[in-house]
């Protein structure tokens, strides 16, 4: 029996940003120039981008619904803004300084890392620690190391600093982050505090040996000037120009085997990739691995809204200029659990005498979206005036609701990660937010790696 090498069919599930970069990076892999591989990609929506959308606000062309920036401290955003054409168009936010409400606006005190300490003075002086509070945490040398085993980011700054370090400062940070209850979430999957507990019996002596960042270090975050949606917008231009096919309105419901290779709603293909959230990937797996399909239902996820306001620059308070926004820690939250000064943040975004904001509702264990649209905009507008002492009389509201928004990484959820990647049947492949970083950066290299995956394996026919 001889082997032929034949036009290998890739299909991508999911046109967010995960499905738009395995597309793309597949489109424009030597492979599918020379003839051998070809890709389509299915998105049940009229449009592409998932999470990445921009749409007109207030008169302004561009405010973001989902994410407003990625991280530029991972390289992966960048280059595929600067591959796509977009890396003229990168902005930095503005520096403004954020805060955390606990009963007033406090300013984050400097020299934390996602909210841990990592110097006592800084901390001595913030008053958004009682005294108790930072002498609890100054204990942190003298103590034993804590056991990293149970993997959960609450237990151990609790263990570490005490409450107050975790519920004022690490919790409500790392949780606008991931809009998650730290208190159920892995520390692995923050490595940054990860490396630091990981590195020596104490955070603060592990903190001292930390390089300093360089002077020229570069902004930490990103966007285009366009919003973020542009990204998606760009990459997918760029798949489809290099022959990628982008089904839209085209939701997939069947996966079954087929042979060597897979049927797709009766269509067949040699590799899948399954960039679509996990509920649904589940779902699909149900029929040809269903362990693997169950596995992947016990990652849950969190819903939230984005309540947008548009307020008359006059009636905005000169103390909070120049600043980012603020954060609500969990014990102070009713239903907000941050604000950004969007156009504060993003000066491009200053649009007819007007301030925006971007209210963010919800988070795991706090559901939101059974309530209704007006029900966000009031309740948005009563924390928001409460917290900064105004009464807010909006010009313009929006509200964006993210069903299943933001995985949770569950303690362990690395290892879960790696037991159901082992299993994968050859031919099939995950990637996105639900399994190595919810981030655009992190979802990029997902997407990137499951198409270098996938043009590796060597498929060939018997003849
Ligand atoms: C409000 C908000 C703010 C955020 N802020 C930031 C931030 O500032 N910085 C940052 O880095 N990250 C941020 N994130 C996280 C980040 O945006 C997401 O983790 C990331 O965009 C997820 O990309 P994805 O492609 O994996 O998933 P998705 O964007 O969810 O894409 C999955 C796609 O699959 C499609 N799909 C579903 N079912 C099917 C089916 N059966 N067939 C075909 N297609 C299907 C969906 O319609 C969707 O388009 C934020 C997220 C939200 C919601």
């Amino acid at each position: 029996m001889t082997a032929s090498h034949k036009t290998r069919r890739v299909a991508v599930v999911g046109g967010g940003i995960t499905g738009l970069a395995a597309a793309h990076a597949l489109a424009i892999h030597p492979q599918a120039a020379a003839g051998d591989l070809t890709v389509d990609l299915f998105e049940s929506e009229e449009r592409l981008g998932g999470k990445l959308r921009t749409s007109p606000f207030a008169g302004h062309p561009a405010i973001d619904e989902g994410p407003d920036a990625f991280l530029a401290r991972l390289p992966w955003g960048t280059a595929l803004a600067r591959e796509v054409g977009l890396g003229e168009q990168l902005l930095a936010p503005a520096q403004g300084k954020a805060a955390v409400w606990w009963d007033c606006l406090h300013p984050i005190p400097d020299k934390l890392v996602l909210g841990m300490p990592t110097g006592a003075v800084a901390l001595a002086r913030s008053r958004l620690l009682t005294w108790p509070g930072k002498l609890r945490a100054a204990m942190e040398p003298l103590l034993p190391r804590t056991a990293l085993d149970a993997d959960a980011l609450g237990a151990f700054v609790r263990a570490r600093f005490g409450d107050q370090v975790h519920e004022r400062l690490v919790d409500p940070l790392v949780g606008s982050i991931y809009a998650a209850d730290t208190d159920h979430f892995s520390l692995a999957a923050v490595p940054q505090i990860h490396g630091l507990a990981a590195g020596s019996r104490s955070v603060l002596l592990a903190a001292r040996k930390l390089p300093k960042p360089p002077a020229d270090a570069g902004p930490v975050f990103y966007a285009p000037r366009q919003g973020m949606g542009a990204l998606a917008a760009a990459t997918a231009e760029s798949a489809a120009a290099a022959g990628a096919c982008l089904h839209l309105s085209t939701p997939v419901g069947t996966l079954e085997r087929d042979g060597h290779g897979w049927r797709l709603d009766d269509e067949p293909f040699d590799a899948v990739v399954l960039a679509c959230p996990a509920a649904v990937a589940s779902g699909l797996l149900a029929g040809v691995a269903p362990d693997i399909g169950a596995g992947i239902a016990t990652i849950p996820a969190a819903d939230v809204a984005i309540v947008t306001l548009a307020v008359h620059e006059r009636d905005w308070p000169t103390a909070l200029r120049g600043m980012s926004g603020y954060l609500v820690p969990k014990p102070q939250q009713q239903l907000v659990t941050a604000a950004s000064f969007g156009s504060q943040k993003w000066p491009h975004w200053q649009v007819g005498g007007m301030v925006i904001v971007r209210v963010s509702m919800g988070r795991d264990g706090l559901a939101v979206l059974h309530r209704d649209d007006e029900h966000l905009v009031a309740a948005a507008v009563d924390e928001i005036g409460h917290h900064l002492g105004l009464t807010l009389q909006p010009l313009h509201a929006r509200v964006s609701r993210w069903a299943g928004a933001f995985p949770q990484y569950r303690p362990h959820h690395a290892a879960r990660v790696a037991d159901i990647e082992r299993a994968l049947p050859s031919g099939l492949h995950l990637a996105g937010a639900s399994y190595h970083g919810i981030g655009v950066p992190a979802c990029i290299a997902s997407g990137q790696k499951a198409a270098a995956r996938t043009a590796q394996s060597q498929f060939t026919v018997g003849t």
